[in-house]
């Protein structure tokens, strides 16, 4: 096992044992916690019990009045928040972000730093990580305890001569697992070497606790040393997108609709079927690249990775890359004229036919179900 670590003598040693804890950048927008900030407060839990009963969950929150938002950290899982407040913080910007959050780190030494892979997840974290001169592993839907080699070694040979253990092989770690060559393989990545160890999640894949009303942590107040100049951009103007919201990620039921629509008037019959049903469009990338329907209506590798209570797949084969986005879904319903379609194989519940006959007679039937 030994042989696998690769470590040449020149090498700086970075002493990893002077890093612990789990860190979770609770993003926030406009003073309200991004729902991917809470399930990787879930999912941060999960991973600090299993390290170390020593190992807390931190969540980190950034901004300008954001106080109130430790509350609900610990409702659902932060056993500490650090709270980094300042007028100049009030809106992202990545110079001041990355400025305190770095501070912050070398201050603390956090072992794993997760950030939900967010436009300001994926701006932040490789800035970060730059600067702690660590890695990153972007875009993760899995994460696991690592186990160093040796500790695997010793469990199997007791008589284990402790001297050719490797002192920078550490004891606990993350395994972050992430799709990798467009999604045809799952890769393992692991920081042997370095720390903080860095990913950043797709929001939507990790479970979110159920909270904790009243629960309470440690509230640390890290007071940053920012200045006007150390930001190099101003914000002139806040717009809003006027698009219509998607929400994807929070939706319960999803009815997507693929290329097997055949056109634009497709999308009219699924989003009446997601109106009747309570549901949400979503729609594959065939369907978005021919201009039916706005990307953010994607499911899968490029689009939103989702986990709704029900998701029916409307004339959408299973390609590898749109099952990467739903295939976690508590219960798929798939609509295929063609019995072959990959999608049958993810499917809880399959129906072989023309979706221009079945769905109109699902919408009809839907009030008597
Ligand atoms: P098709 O594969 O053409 O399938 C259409 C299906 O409709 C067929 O199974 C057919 O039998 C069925 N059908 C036709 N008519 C009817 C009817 N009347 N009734 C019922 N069924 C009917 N794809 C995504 O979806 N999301 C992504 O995020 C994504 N990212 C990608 C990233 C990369 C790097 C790459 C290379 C590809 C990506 N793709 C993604 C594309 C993906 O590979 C597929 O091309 C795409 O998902 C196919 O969409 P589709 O299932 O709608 O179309």
């Amino acid at each position: 096992p030994f042989e696998a670590i690769e470590k040449t003598e020149d090498e700086d040693v970075v002493d990893l044992s002077a890093y612990k804890d789990i860190w979770v950048f609770a993003e926030q927008r406009d003073g309200k916690l991004m729902n991917v900030a809470l399930e990787l407060i879930g999912e941060g839990k999960r991973l600090a019990k299993e390290i170390s009963d020593e190992t807390k969950l931190c969540a980190v929150v950034v901004g300008d009045g954001v106080a109130h938002l430790a509350d609900e950290c610990y409702a659902y899982g932060a056993d500490e928040v650090i709270l980094i407040q300042d007028p100049l913080l009030k809106n992202y910007t990545t110079d001041g972000y990355a400025k305190v959050i770095t501070d912050a780190i070398n201050e603390f030494k956090p072992e794993i730093v997760l950030y939900g892979a967010t436009h300001i997840g994926r701006d932040l974290a490789p800035r970060i990580a730059a600067r702690c001169n660590t890695g990153l592993t972007a875009d993760c839907t899995r994460l696991d305890v690592r186990v160093s080699s040796y500790i695997e070694y010793a469990k199997k040979n007791t008589t284990l001569d402790t001297s050719t253990l490797d002192p920078n092989d550490p004891s606990t770690g993350i395994k972050q697992t992430r799709p990798a060559f467009g999604g045809n393989l799952m890769a393992t990545i692991i920081c042997p070497k370095t720390r903080p160890q860095m990913s950043t999640v797709r929001p939507g894949v990790m479970q979110k606790r159920e909270p904790v009303e009243g629960a309470k942590g440690e509230l640390v107040e890290y007071k940053p040393t920012i200045a006007a100049s150390d930001i190099r951009t101003e914000i002139v103007e806040i717009v809003k997108s006027t698009k219509e919201l998607v929400s994807l990620t929070d939706a319960e039921i999803i009815c997507s609709g693929g290329r097997g629509l055949g056109n634009e008037d497709g999308f009219k019959l699924i989003k009446e079927f997601a109106d009747k049903v309570g549901g949400v469009v979503g729609a594959s990338r065939a369907a978005v690249d021919a201009g039916w329907i706005d990307h953010s209506h994607q499911v899968g590798q490029t689009g939103t990775t989702v986990k709704p209570k029900i998701y029916f797949a409307c004339g959408i084969s299973g390609a590898i890359q749109h099952l990467a986005g739903m295939q976690t879904s508590d219960f798929i319903v798939a609509i295929n004229k063609d019995a072959d379609a990959p999608i049958f194989e993810v499917a809880d519940f399959g129906i072989v036919g023309d979706l221009y006959k079945i769905v109109p007679l699902i919408i009809e039937m839907w009030d008597d179900a």
